[in-house]
């Protein structure tokens, strides 16, 4: 029998010793290395006395799972969730279920890293190569990217594309059809002003009739028409001007494709195949464009190249156009996208097939017929004769027709005065039209589905003209046409989820990234209804649930990041990024500055951040970084006085990524802000401050938090993520707002930075529960126990590795980077080799010559024990070894286990004639042999592949032999 209390009992049942990965008698082990007393006064040497927090964040106790959930669960029963009609984008869906549990509810699938290291990253690739063949096939062009962020975005990065291709290059204006998704319009008007170009909303008829260098329109219209655009997009590109056409994905399974029409670039959104709207995402958009312009497309493209094998193997192609190589000169600033629901989409093409497709999209075209033809037979006429899944009705009544569609728990699209839009989805069903007949006509008004739908059948009458009905043929690849049975299908998935290497098989320490734990009860209510089901333009008062839940998130992200305001609209953190810098801009024009445009940025800074300033019309000037990796505060200093008449801003990532509190922090924002600047702190890496110090406390004025990396939402393989801003309250009045939501009070009238007036709102239950089941306690141990880590492997790997930029102590941040170029001279290995090498050991790879090429670094966070850094730690040693083989001669340049890295079981059943065993090739250390994973292709030629790009499924026969 115990003596304990009830109280202490229960306390060692709580959350926090799940989440932090060593106990008790590990850390104290670890800390004998480290040579430190305690956790504490090991933090105490680290972080820097005088921004140090006075007592732990107000954010209240942890809660335990069970409780926590439980609470959230009455939060999530506040939404009442309608059928909705409303469309605009959005709408139901049927997840199969097969998808449902085996790839959004699978951490082999949503906790896996983008897919820098492709050689343990085929499967997803396979998958986002099938979501890059789906969006070709559907709109008609050749060349996909693997998701955008959302529909708005993606069209404001389609009117950038314009800008940068369109043969008439004195013209500044874009075009926006009228009849394209307000949201949509209002996201792409804000990129617009931002970049300095000019814009003008008018009937799609009127484009051709302005000197543009491009033009977005809709198809079908947001209200629902179906129309022949081809005319009218040649009439446009007699003005040498671009055209983007934004379109529906369901609708271009029956319509001629975008591409045939003549558009130069496709996009829109995959949420309707199969992804819970989630209240606003998160959800992938497609970006499709013409071959011509492939170095101009945003976002990351999958492209098929070979292996030392000559064997096809994918990866990311063409990564010399992206952020984090050009910087400023990137085409978009999008790092973080969509990849799980880039796959669950593609997974929902490959389930249903192209015959599938078609049933579901002719089912929901069908009975919209009916719906039609109902409402005309008791004349009530739609507005527009041809329309794919929306009607749309001009009325004298629709405060009555409003009414009487909430009394039956349904919503239509009201926003547009004297108008209702009703769009239909594949979870209509017959008696729900049955149903809107009795709210757009009152009852008794004896229409009947079946006679309708006979009627209809009987007279053969189409609503799609002739010249738009889709002639060409869609998913013709195998891929999407062999596993349509659950069985089939189930093992495809396991198949590639297999390929790939994911948080749960080994700790995948990405420097910057912060791959903690994603705990699955966290996850657990993205699927619950209350959350996944409901429309981003519900009426607000059906989202109490939801409101509640940002709210209170909202609070504690306030509290934690010692701001005032927060906007939860971003969808990245470089979308944060971005909102954040409009903040800065519209305050300094606020104040009559509007010409400071100058951008700080320290040489260490992540390619996002020159990137997204770039999108806000900034100008970069670079600060050099000293010898121990601090910033130059002499530099700092004479540039931040030079410029003061046109300072904008320092952005400024604090701990730095060379892992470093540098002790000047303060003294940097009160530079700034002496020269009339504003500081931008970029929160990637929150996980080395929650708790401990805060940017508003340090002085900064404006941060993105990426809820992605710091507050528990899985990667996702590349995406979700949810990059949030906290602002000081000066800059609250510039915060995001949305044309169709009022997310506050203070913010109405400003532009979006997303479509969804909350961003993906889906997933912030994750974090949600991520902070109310750590409390304020786990917050705050966990960075101290990320830092505890990171100088456990730090203190460990020095004895073997120079490691870059410790503190004046010795002592590293939260992440510690290992410098491989001093071997590289000695011994010709690379850092690539050792990435590669480490795949044979069971591990991903650390961020790879960032900030500093020729090094790794690594971030193992509090989630991990010590028994799995200690394994790490142990392969990095073996590879030392290795390398110190290669140094002394004993293995030639060409034949050595890091040359010939990672090995495949292609290598092991061929004629074995290496300097080195099997054994020592795959089973390196004895914990490998017990939980090998297998890479599936043998190293890839990146260069080869950007050659010969090909950005779409390859015929079957290649993959023989
Ligand atoms: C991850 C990261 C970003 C970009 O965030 P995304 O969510 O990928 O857009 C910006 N800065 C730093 C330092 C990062 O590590």
């Amino acid at each position: 029998m115990t003596t304990q209390s009830l109280d202490a009992l229960e306390q060692k049942q709580d959350f926090i010793r799940r989440h932090i990965g060593p106990d008790e008698a590990q850390t104290q082990a670890m800390l004998n290395d480290i040579g430190a007393e305690s956790v504490d006064a090991l933090i105490d040497e680290i972080v820097p006395s005088d921004i140090r927090l006075s007592q732990l964040p107000n954010i209240g106790e942890s809660k335990t799972e069970v409780q926590a959930l439980a609470d959230l669960k009455a939060v999530a029963s506040k939404n009442k969730v309608n059928d909705t009609y409303i469309g605009l984008g959005y709408y139901g869906t049927l997840t199969p279920n097969v998808i449902l549990r085996n790839v959004l509810e699978n951490p082999g699938w949503y906790t896996a890293y983008t897919p820098y290291q492709p050689e343990i990253a085929q499967g997803r690739l396979e998958s986002l190569l099938n979501y890059q063949q789906m969006c070709l096939d559907l709109t008609g062009l050749d060349l996909a990217s693997a998701s955008l962020l959302d529909e708005g975005t993606a069209a404001a990065e389609a009117m950038a594309l314009a800008k940068r291709v369109a043969k008439n290059k004195k013209s500044n204006l874009f075009f926006i059809s009228s009849d394209v998704y307000p949201q949509t319009i209002d996201v792409v008007k804000q990129r617009a002003e931002m970049f300095g170009f000019d814009t003008i909303v008018a009937p799609a008829e009127e484009a051709a009739d302005h000197d543009i260098f491009g033009a977005l329109l809709q198809y079908p219209s947001a209200t629902g028409e179906v129309k022949d655009i081809s005319d009218l997009i040649a009439k446009i590109h007699e003005k040498k001007a671009i055209v983007a056409v934004a379109a529906d994905i369901m609708s271009l399974v029956m319509l001629k494709a975008p591409g045939e029409l003549g558009a130069d670039a496709v996009i829109g959104s995959s949420q309707r195949f199969g992804v819970p709207m989630g209240y606003g995402g998160p959800h992938a958009a497609f970006f499709t464009t013409s071959d011509k312009y492939k170095r101009s497309l945003p976002g990351r493209i999958i492209g098929v190249s070979k292996d030392t094998r000559d064997n096809p193997a994918l990866r990311m192609a063409m990564q010399t156009r992206e952020q984090h190589i050009r910087r400023e000169k990137a085409n978009s600033n999008i790092c973080t996208a969509q990849v799980l629901l880039a796959n669950m989409a593609a997974f929902y093409a490959v389930y249903h097939g192209p015959q599938g497709l078609k049933t579901i999209a002719n089912r929901i075209h069908r009975l919209t017929d009916i719906l039609c033809l109902g409402t005309a037979t008791k004349g009530l006429t739609a507005l527009h004769a041809n329309y794919f899944d929306t009607l749309t009705f001009n009325l004298d009544n629709k405060e009555e027709i409003v009414a009487r569609a909430l009394a039956a728990n349904l919503n239509l699209r009201t926003d547009v005065d004297g108008q209702i839009s009703v769009s239909l989805d594949e979870t209509t069903t017959r008696e729900n039209v049955a149903t809107l007949f009795d709210v757009l006509l009152g009852e008794g008004h004896g229409l009947d589905v079946a006679a309708l739908d006979k009627q209809i059948t009987d007279c053969g009458h189409s609503s799609i003209p002739a010249s738009l009905v889709r002639e060409s043929e869609i998913l013709t690849h195998p891929v999407f046409n062999s596993y349509h049975s659950e069985t089939e299908m189930l093992r495809y998935i396991k198949k590639l989820e297999n390929k790939d290497l994911a948080l749960n098989h080994s700790m995948i320490s990405l420097g910057s990234c912060t791959m903690k734990l994603n705990a699955t009860a966290q996850m657990i209510p993205v699927s619950w209804p209350e959350f996944a089901n409901m429309h981003p333009f519900a009426p607000v008062d059906q989202a109490v649930g939801y409101k509640e839940m940002i709210t209170e998130l909202g609070d504690w992200l306030v509290e934690l990041t010692g701001y005032d305001n927060i906007s939860m609209q971003p969808n990245s953190g470089a979308q944060g990024e971005y909102a954040g810098l409009i903040a800065i801009h519209k305050y300094h024009e606020s104040r009559g500055e509007g010409h400071r445009n100058i951008c700080l940025i320290p040489a260490s800074a992540h390619g996002t951040n020159p990137a997204s300033a770039m999108m806000v019309g900034m100008k970069v000037v670079v600060v050099d970084c000293d010898k121990e990796g601090n910033v130059d505060m002499a530099d700092l200093k004479a540039k931040a006085e030079e410029l003061r008449d046109s300072l904008s801003c320092i952005m400024i990532t604090y701990p730095s990524t060379h892992g470093v509190y540098e002790k000047t922090i303060a003294e940097i924002c009160n530079i700034i802000h002496d020269n009339g600047g504003q500081v931008y702190l970029d929160g990637a890496n929150m996980n080395a401050q929650v708790g401990l110090t805060s940017p508003g406390h340090i002085g900064a004025d404006v941060s993105h938090l990426n809820l992605h990396k710091t507050f528990a939402i899985p990667h996702g393989g590349g995406g979700p993520g949810m990059g949030p801003i906290g602002v000081k309250s000066h800059l609250a009045p510039f915060l995001p707002d949305h044309a169709l939501i009022n997310v506050s009070e203070s913010t109405q009238g400003n532009g979006a930075v997303s479509a969804a007036p909350f961003g993906s709102a889906g997933i912030l239950c994750i974090s949600y529960l991520y902070c109310a089941m750590l409390g304020k306690q786990g917050v705050t141990d966990s960075t101290k126990y990320a830092i505890t880590n990171a100088n456990y492997l730090a203190k460990k790997l020095s004895e073997h590795y120079p490691i870059l930029y410790t503190g004046a102590n010795g002592r590293v941040a939260h992440e510690c980077i290992v410098d491989l170029r001093p071997l590289k001279e000695s011994s010709g290995v690379t850092e690539m080799d050792v990435a590669k090498r480490l795949m044979d050991y069971g591990f991903h790879a650390p961020t790879m010559s960032f900030p500093v090429a020729g090094t790794l670094m690594i971030e193992p966070t509090e989630s991990e024990s010590k028994v799995e850094i200690d394994r790490f730690i142990e392969a990095m040693v073996c590879i030392r070894e290795e390398i110190n083989k290669v140094e002394k001669g004993e293995w030639t340049a060409d034949d050595n286990p890091l040359h010939n890295a990672p090995h495949t079981m292609a290598d092991v059943t061929s004629e074995w004639n290496r300097a080195y065993s099997i054994k020592e090739a795959v089973y390196p250390v004895a914990a490998v042999a017990e939980n090998k994973f297998w890479p599936t292709v043998n190293r890839i030629d990146d260069v080869y592949g950007d050659r010969n790009l090909i950005c779409s499924c390859p015929a079957t026969d290649t993959y023989k032999d």
